[in-house]
Parts: structure tokens; sequence; C-alpha cells
């Protein structure tokens, strides 16, 4: 039976922040994660580093929060971090009166607001409507939720944590009213083993309700559902908030090339509720219309939808109306001595959610190592040396790109397939400028299961094409690597075609229903590859 001081479940930005923190001060801690890293709402989200903005006058405390956390998570993730800055701007549609008082609000919580002109803020971002009436500058930025989550477990992994993907936590083992361990079940193959530990800690983001509950405890979690559209170019280079009372579709985040609108809020019961519908996607793109007028002309390249992890003691605040700040509870306090969970926060508090939890074990256990995850780099930088040597390989834009997205150690590896084999120099996705020896890299890590498990630690197949063309290269590639996971080529080809088919599905209209065309017709047409656009693995 598998052994550890502290069980983790959830791969999502607090589960893996948490188990860095925890192995960063010397504890024996393993995650486990339902389904891959960054499967849930970590993935599933604008990709906004707040600058505390947007929630400074309903909730200082979170917009202070997010003030603090935006400063280190620069420093600490600066790979996984565009600094874009951001715009709150008012158009004609926005409440005169709320100016003011969110400029008092940000004053009071420090989060610097700089006015400038109209023409200026359009001289910078030339798409925005001409009828915008004020405009603010604030200290956002964009973050890539799936590099930050990895970043994070290659960190751990240094520290000797343990990650366990598509193992879904079914029990919570108590003896005499103290946590004794987890029963876990592989959610490919359904084995059910056990886990020893003396803590578990639930980052179950919106699932946390649910794992509470196989410990016989109550914990409200509600689920809050919101969808977002992304763009194919950047529309802005700026993030651009509305400045109103937070609402549906007020928030466009630029992120490499492209940009991502979000979002519409409602309340659901599941939090694997996350299938955007087309109504949803024609709201958002009405309400944006605001912002930027052309906002019609401009090319979707997919919807996708993820749950908020809201949380409240009063069991009937829903939806906006709900706190977004997060707290710790010990389960102690239910008659369970060892279960903790963490609910609410968002992403841009990741980090200090984990610091109070792994706070919390330390008091336990009677450890005072100090936390370093404020300080600490997620990932060293590539040397000068490596990154010159990398030129040699990869393509003269695709350099710099590739050692922030693998960090040194990950950059050493990738260059050294590629010094061995310069076949694998070749890009399997142009869009996202990935090469053949990044994704055998990725597929061979011990996490990878499927062609998805790659996208998300590679990029590969989220651009422009959406899979058409690097969904044959990748298969390809990692069916001549010989994994034991490779070997159903069609099976390989429908989870992933499949999976970027659930965002097409929503917005199929003009370009869009032309190019699913074209990808039907290369996949089902001419590779005979049946129910690869369908929706079978909804
Ligand atoms: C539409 C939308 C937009 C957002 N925009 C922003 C933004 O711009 N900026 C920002 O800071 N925040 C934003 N947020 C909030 C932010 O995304 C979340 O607060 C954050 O990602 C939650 O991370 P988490 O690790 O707590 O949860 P998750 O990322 O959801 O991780 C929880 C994990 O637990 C796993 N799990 C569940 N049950 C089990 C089980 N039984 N066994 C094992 N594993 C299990 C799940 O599979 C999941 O991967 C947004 C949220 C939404 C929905």
């Amino acid at each position: 039976m598998q052994k550890a001081t502290v069980v983790v479940i959830g791969g999502g930005a607090t589960g893996v922040g948490i188990l860095r923190d925890l192995c960063m001060r010397g504890i024996d801690a393993v995650l486990v994660e339902q389904q891959d890293l960054a499967y849930g709402t970590s993935s599933r989200y604008h990709g906004l580093l707040h600058s505390g903005g947007r929630y400074a006058v309903k909730d200082a405390e979170a917009g202070k929060e997010c003030i603090e956390e935006n400063t280190i998570l620069r420093k600490i993730g600066r790979h996984c971090v565009e600094q874009t800055e951001g715009f709150f701007v008012r158009t004609p549609l926005d409440p005169e009166d709320f100016e003011g008082k969110w400029l008092e609000a940000c004053k009071n919580v420090g989060i610097p607001t700089i006015p400038i002109s109209v023409e200026e803020a359009r001289r910078l971002e030339p798409n925005l409507s001409p009828k915008i009436q004020a405009v603010y500058r604030v200290p956002d930025a964009a973050i890539d939720g799936f590099r930050m989550v990895w970043q994070n477990v290659a960190s751990a992994r240094k520290y000797g944590g343990r990650v366990m993907t598509y193992t879904t936590v079914v029990g919570i083992e108590q003896t005499n009213g103290e946590v004794t361990g987890i029963t876990v079940r592989n959610t490919l193959s359904g084995v059910v083993t056990k886990i020893a530990c003396e803590f578990v800690v639930s980052a179950a983001g919106s699932w946390a309700g649910e794992i509470a509950h196989l410990a016989g405890i109550d914990v409200n979690v509600q689920p809050d559902r919101g969808t977002l559209v992304a763009f194919n170019h950047r529309i802005t280079s700026r993030i651009v908030n509305r400045l109103r009372p937070a609402s549906d579709g007020d928030i466009f985040v630029p992120h490499g090339s492209i940009t991502i609108l979000g979002t519409t809020s409602a309340s659901v019961k599941n939090p694997d509720d996350n299938v955007p519908t087309a109504k949803e996607v024609v709201e958002l793109l009405k309400i944006g219309e605001a912002l930027f007028e052309d906002i019609h002309s401009y090319r979707m390249l997919r919807a996708f939808a993820g749950t908020r992890p809201l949380y409240s003691a009063d069991p009937n605040a829903k939806g906006r109306g709900a706190s977004r700040g997060f707290v710790t509870l010990d389960h102690a306090h239910d008659g369970l001595k060892g279960f903790i969970s963490v609910v609410g926060g968002k992403f841009t508090t990741y980090r200090l959610m984990a610091e109070k939890v792994t706070d919390l074990v330390c008091q336990y256990l009677n450890n005072k190592t100090a936390c370093r995850t404020a300080e600490e780099p997620l990932v060293e930088d590539a040397s000068p040396a490596l990154i010159s040597k990398a030129k040699q390989y990869f393509p003269a834009y695709g350099t710099e790109l590739a050692a922030s997205r693998l960090g040194s150690e990950g950059l050493e590896k990738v260059v050294k397939r590629m010094q061995d084999n310069p076949e694998k120099c070749q890009l399997l996705c142009e869009c996202e400028n990935v090469t053949m020896a990044e994704v055998e890299e990725a597929a061979a890590d011990e996490t990878s299961h499927m062609l998805s498990d790659v996208r998300r630690k590679t990029r590969m197949g989220m651009g422009t094409c959406q899979g058409a063309f690097c969904t044959f290269r990748s298969v390809g590639a990692v069916d001549a690597a010989g994994l034991a996971w490779g070997k159903d080529t069609q099976g390989l080809f429908k989870e992933f075609l499949q999976a970027r088919w659930k965002g097409i599905r929503p917005i199929l209209w003009g370009n869009v229903m032309r190019e699913t065309q074209l990808t039907r017709g290369i996949y089902e047409g001419t590779l005979n590859i049946n129910g690869a656009i369908s929706d079978e693995g909804k």
C-alpha cells in the first residue's frame, strides 16, 4: 500500500500549489487528481491575473489579496505571466456614479489606477469602441493556467512531490475520529486501491462539497458556471474590463496570439456541467459590442466553460452574490482530525491559499519551516548557453517560447532529443510552435495517457487550426515512440478531436463551419476515422 504524510486531492492550481509548499517544507506528500492536471477550473477561466480592481468595491479583502498575489506571481512565475497591464473602461451603458466609488475603493486597497484620455486609450488599443467615455490603467496581467500548474508540479517534484493522475478519490478512511487514508479508483482501469496517510487536504475546487460528503461532512460549495469565448487573434494587447459592478461579458484577456472574452454566471448543481451553449456565446458577443464594436467580425476559435468554486457559509448566497474570497476549513471542528478543505478563492490567490493550508498542516506536525513559495521561482531560467544551443534546433522565433514553456530542465531534455535525432526538430503544431521532440517528451511523462494530456502540457492543437493539421502528426509521433498508451491510434484520434469538437460546436457558423468541414474531410473522409468529429465523447 502507498503511504504519505499528506494526500492532496485535486490537480488544479490550488492543489499543485499545496503540494509544492508541503514538499518545500520537507513534508512527504502525494497529489491525486481524477483526470489530468489542470483539467478542472484552472484551465477553464479567463487567465486574468487580477489587479484586484474587479473586487475592490464589493470585497476589499479579496481585492487586497489579489494585488498582493499579483505582485508575487509576476516574480515567481514570470514564465507563466504576460505583463500586459489592464484597462478599466466606462462605456455609455455603465453607471457614472460607480467610477468614483471604484477609484476610492482601489485607493483604499492599494491598487494603482492611472487615468488616461479616451484618445490615448484608443491610440494604444485601436479596436476599442469610439463611444467609450473613461479609461484607467491598472496592473492586471495575463496568466497561462496550464503552464502555471505544470511549473508548480515541476518544482514540487524536485522536492520529492508525487503526482497520481487519473486517480479518483472514492473514500476517506477514518478511525476514532482521525484520518487514516483514502480509497482511490484508477479512472482508466477501474482498479481500487488505498493510500495510507495522516492528513487529507481537499483542494477539489467545485467538487469540494462532494469530497467532504465522502467523510460525512457538509461543505457548502456552490458551483457557478461561466462560459468564455476564444478569438483567433489579439483584439487587444491589454486586458480590458468594463468599469461597472461585476457582470457578464465584461472582461477581454489577450493570451499569446488569441483573446478570451468572458464570462457568464449561472448556478449549477453539477461541477462537471462545463459544456458551453450557442445561446451563451451569442449573449457574450452582444454584451462585448459595448467595448469592441466590431466583435462580430472577429473569428472565433472555440467556446469553453468552467465552474467557479464559490463558497458561502450562507447556503442561499449564489453566483455573483457569493464571496470570491477563500476559507480554510479544519474539519477537526466537525469531528474528523486530519481532514482539511480549502474552498473558494481565485486562480490569482492559489499560492496564498496553499500557504495557509500548509501552515495549518505544519502546525499539527510541529514543523517550523517557513513558507518560501513567495520568493522561490517555480522554474529556473534557461542559461544563455542553453538558449544559444537551443537556437540551433528550434525555429528562430520558437526558442524563447519553448524556454518559457519548459523552464531550464525541460528545455535541456527537449534539446537533447533534437540533438540525438534532428528529425525531432520538426514542428508538429505550427500554430503554437510545438516540435516533435517536445510532444515526445510530454507524451513520455508518467501523467500522460492520451493526446489531450500532451495538449495540456504543450498547447499542441490549441491554436488557429484547432487540431486540423497537428492531430495526425502527433498521433504518428506518439505511435512511433512506442508508448503503451499510443497503440490504439483510432482511439487517440477520436479522443483528441472529440474534445476539440466540444468547444467548436457552440460556435458553428460562418468560417468556423467551413473549417470544420475541412477537418471532417481530413479525418472522417481521407483517414476514415468515423465519428472523429462528433459528440460521442461528450
Ligand atoms: C468562467 C471562469 C472564469 C474565471 N476567471 C478567472 C480569472 O480570470 N482569474 C482568476 O484568478 N480566477 C478566475 N476564475 C476562478 C479560478 O479559475 C478558480 O478559482 C481556480 O482555477 C480554482 O482552482 P482549484 O485548483 O481550486 O480548482 P480546480 O482547478 O477545479 O481543481 C480541482 C480539481 O479537483 C479534481 N477532483 C475533483 N474531484 C476529485 C476526486 N474525487 N478525486 C480526485 N480529484 C478530484 C478535479 O478534477 C479538478 O481538477 C474563473 C473561474 C471561472 C469558472
